[in-house]
């Protein structure tokens, strides 16, 4: 639940092929994943007619959120999830509640429908397709107003030196979530290797940094397994045992979880979401975004494997990786990472290739054109 912008939404507002999400009340949105709001005066008015001490400050979002309780939960959960949704209806919830995990990314030719995956409704199970109808109604906030996320120009940074206009990126990006949509190994269709040079930093100390955000909460401990994943990818050191967070939540999820699906599959679907997203663009060009997700994923390969050996299924394994890769790049460590980047020069990126020999084609016209006009001067 981040800072939201009232910029006009344009239209039409379109989903990802292939994407598919249901709220099965697993809980987890309800808990100390994320500040559990902003919610507005008015909405913390209510809540706190209802329950004198529900709504607190938070430094976090600027504003009031729910209250959470000791164990982490909103003060308005139990055992059988939210009490104002069942007592009073869904709409009678704060906007965040009614909105995450949707989110929205205005970008020049419609809004595009997110959603976040740490979420297990979102990553486990049995789930229809998402459909416009029901998110643009989860996304309008009590007075009947969407609000954006973020907001995508016409150029768009694709490596240090090129921008291209949105039709031309989306000539790029369509084939890429359309191969993870079809089932091809996320890791060749990202062509970036995990683990890129750092310019200052080495990923020893960006994952002394993750394992420092452990603050004692869920979120803290998610970090530290974040931290944990990135050491043993880079160094092969072996991490201690920890408690899972929000563990009770993936309980719950893997119970009604019938057909499970791969982990690749899992994998696919959470970077075709962050691409749609673009959540990748306030930290670099693109050739950098796509690295940073190739690190990210095979972070994620590898706290699987851990939670694996705790007995995990593997649906449940991935759902858990996904949420811990996705909390980290939501929290103030792994932007500062992503900007020590180091891109590969001259990356044989498969669509970057046939921009190179475009450019180079167009400096050796305008260069001849010069010197044409040069001559017929002279
Ligand atoms: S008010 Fe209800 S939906 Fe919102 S965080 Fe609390 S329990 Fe969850």
């Amino acid at each position: 639940m981040s800072a939201k912008s009232r910029a006009p939404i344009p239209r039409p507002l379109i989903v990802r092929p292939g994407a598919r999400f249901q709220c099965f009340g697993d809980g987890l949105c309800c808990t100390d994943i994320h500040a559990l709001g902003p919610v507005t005066i008015s909405e913390a008015r209510d809540l706190r007619a209802r329950r004198k001490l529900s709504v607190v400050y938070s430094d976090d979002v600027e504003g009031y959120v729910c209250a959470p309780a000791p164990n982490g939960g909103c003060v308005y959960l139990d055992a059988k999830g939210c009490t104002i949704h069942r007592l009073e209806g869904p709409d009678k919830k704060p906007g965040g509640c009614q909105r995450f995990p949707y989110g929205l990314t205005a970008t020049p030719i419609g809004g595009r429908i997110t959603t976040e995956h740490r979420c297990p409704c979102r990553t486990l199970g049995e789930r229809p397709p998402l459909m416009v109808d029901d998110a643009e109604r989860s996304l309008r906030d009590r007075a009947g107003r969407l609000e954006t996320d973020r907001i995508i120009t016409d150029r768009i940074e694709m490596t240090e030196r090129m921008r291209l206009p949105f039709a031309r990126y989306l000539e790029i990006e369509t084939p890429l979530i359309a191969r993870l949509h079809a089932g091809e190994k996320a890791e060749l269709v990202l062509e970036q290797k995990p683990l890129p040079e750092l310019q200052s930093l080495n990923w020893s100390i960006v994952a002394a940094n993750h394992l420092d955000g452990n603050d004692g909460s869920a979120g803290g401990l998610a970090l530290t397994w974040f931290g944990d994943g990135l050491l043993e990818l880079y160094s092969g050191h072996t991490p201690p045992k920890r408690e899972r967070p929000w563990a009770a939540a993936f309980e719950r999820a893997i119970k009604r979880t019938k057909k499970p699906e791969t982990p690749d599959q899992i994998w696919n679907d959470w970077i075709a979401d962050e691409l749609w997203m673009f959540r990748w663009l306030p930290w670099g060009p693109f050739d950098v975004g796509l690295a940073e997700l190739a690190t990210r994923l095979a972070v994620a390969r590898t706290l699987q494997k851990r939670l694996q050996k705790l007995g995990l299924r593997a649906d449940q394994a991935a759902a858990e990786a996904v949420m811990m890769c996705e909390l980290a790049a939501e929290a103030s460590e792994w932007p500062v990472a992503v900007a020590d980047f180091e891109p590969e020069p001259n990356a044989k990126l498969s669509w970057l290739v046939p921009l190179l020999a475009e450019r180079e084609r167009a400096e050796r016209k305008a260069k001849r054109a010069r010197a044409e006009k040069k001559k017929n001067e002279q």
